[in-house]
């Protein structure tokens, strides 16, 4: 049965095009009632930390990615690895190499100077003399020296790498340590990884990797190299283009549904449809149907897309992931309005949580002035008569609902013989600082009858 795994190097954040590679292999384990498999690639201990490994755990989290099984970590392994390689070095497959950097260093200069691609030239591969009893060595693969290594990628079709663009590249370091390629060896292999999904950059990776599986014997797995996510420049993503940890992208107010909808989009497709739901990528979602071309990251288009997933989702789970875009804005929201009532009503009107906590603060906490431009446009000094009118005809309410409000509203307007804009906006922007909310009698409900009186009677003041 299928097995997937997302093999993250913890030297950064969980950027947009690893989780989207974590995600394509995700619903591709589901698809198939197979495993998904995290593993952390920690082997480079000067670039890895465990900050790096908490910010990709927490990114996973937050898109609702969850490993099956134990999660993996590479440095408690090397023991593993290392039996491995002795058994490639007893095969005559790998050999010890004592060339001493001197040596490596001088070699690279003359190829260099030659115009030659930098290899290893082999001295050690026939057998080398240890220089003295403890004289320290690295261990490198033999890599096949004719031919080329062929694999039939899921998403690119056939593909061929020469051996010749490969040299006998170090398996283990003179510190013991095992190196990164032959590790994702191992542990592809012994995880049973029936679908390797990653991206581009790892082309030429694959062949090396591939001629390693074949030196124990082992079966493939199957390859899809993903193309790159460019950004609007058309260069490749990257930190210049701002937002690129996911969690940078909850901290701008994305649903983790709507960036998951919108990764899975970027460089797969089923038709034209643009929403999916879970279930139906669980039910539809194919490598094969990844795109070659590289994608473009569009902001705008994620931005509908969360959108739609503000306005679709139940408002009670949008809700729960507005609470933090509120807490994180210092503005507590145990008093006041249910979060899925500010849901319904201002989904509408923004493209984010974070913006839609921001125009919704003052279902919460009084503002401290009102807008100026909107004060200066509706209250002052024409509205007086209107708003002390309309807060006696609200007082008077005894059911606090959307239609007494309304129809107060509109017997003020026509006791004054005015158009009812002429009542309705001092009264907004009384109420709410603002010349901008939902429709009134909605916002008024919602902001309950004591705090509409008493914010009249500050603006009269
Ligand atoms: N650890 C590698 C990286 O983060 C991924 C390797 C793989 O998926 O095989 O680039």
């Amino acid at each position: 049965s299928v097995v997937t795994r997302f093999a993250p190097s913890p030297t950064g954040y969980l950027h947009v095009g690893g989780a989207r590679t974590a995600l394509y292999s995700w619903l591709y384990a589901k698809r198939n009632n197979g495993k998904f498999i995290l593993r952390i690639e920690d082997t480079d201990l000067e670039r890895s930390t465990p900050e790096a490994v908490q910010a990709i755990l927490d990114g996973m989290e937050w898109l609702g990615m969850k490993g099956d099984g134990e999660i993996f970590y590479q440095t408690k392994r090397f023991e593993l690895y290392k039996e491995f390689v002795q058994q490639l070095v007893d095969e005559d497959k790998a050999y010890r190499c004592y060339c001493s950097k001197e040596r490596l260093d001088a070699l690279r200069a003359e190829q260099e100077s030659n115009g030659q691609r930098t290899e290893y030239d082999g001295k050690c591969s026939h057998g080398a003399q240890a220089p003295s009893a403890d004289a320290p060595y690295v261990v490198r693969f033999k890599n096949p020296k004719e031919g080329s290594v062929k694999w039939t990628d899921a998403i690119r079709g056939d593909m061929e790498i020469s051996n010749s663009e490969m040299d006998d590249m170090i398996i283990l370091r003179t510190d013991g340590s095992p190196t990164y390629n032959f590790c994702v060896v191992i542990d592809d292999w012994q995880m049973g990884m029936t679908h390797v999904v990653r991206g581009e950059d790892h082309l030429i990776n694959t062949a090396k990797q591939i001629n390693i599986f074949d030196a124990f014997g082992a079966t493939v797995p199957t390859y899809a190299h993903c193309s790159m996510i460019l950004g609007d420049d058309g260069k490749k993503l990257s930190k210049r283009h701002g937002a690129v940890g996911v969690m940078q992208y909850r901290d701008d107010g994305y649903l983790p549904q709507a960036l998951i909808n919108y990764l899975v989009r970027l460089g797969w497709s089923h038709g034209d449809q643009e929403i999916f739901t879970l279930d139906e990528l669980f039910n539809l979602f194919d490598i094969k149907d990844i795109n070659k071309s590289a994608s473009a990251f569009n902001t705008e288009k994620l931005n509908w897309m969360n959108q739609q997933y503000m306005k679709d989702l139940p408002a009670e789970e949008v809700a729960s992931h507005l609470v933090w875009h509120f807490e994180n804005q210092g503005i507590d929201t145990t008093n006041g309005p249910k979060l899925a009532s500010i849901v319904e009503i201002q989904a509408e009107r923004v493209k984010t949580l974070k913006e839609m906590a921001e125009i919704s603060t003052y279902f919460y906490q009084d503002f401290e002035q009102l807008d100026e431009k909107a004060a200066k446009k509706h209250l002052r000094p024409v509205a007086k008569d209107a708003l002390v009118l309309v807060q006696q005809k609200l007082e008077a309410i005894t059911e606090w609902t959307g239609d007494n409000i309304q129809a107060a509203i509109n017997l003020t307007a026509e006791e004054l013989d005015v158009g009812m804009g002429k009542v309705g906006m001092p009264l907004r922007v009384a109420a709410t600082g603002s010349g901008n909310s939902p429709s009134l009698d909605v916002t008024l409900v919602l902001l309950d009858k004591n705090k509409v009186i008493s914010r009249i009677s500050v603006a009269l003041e």
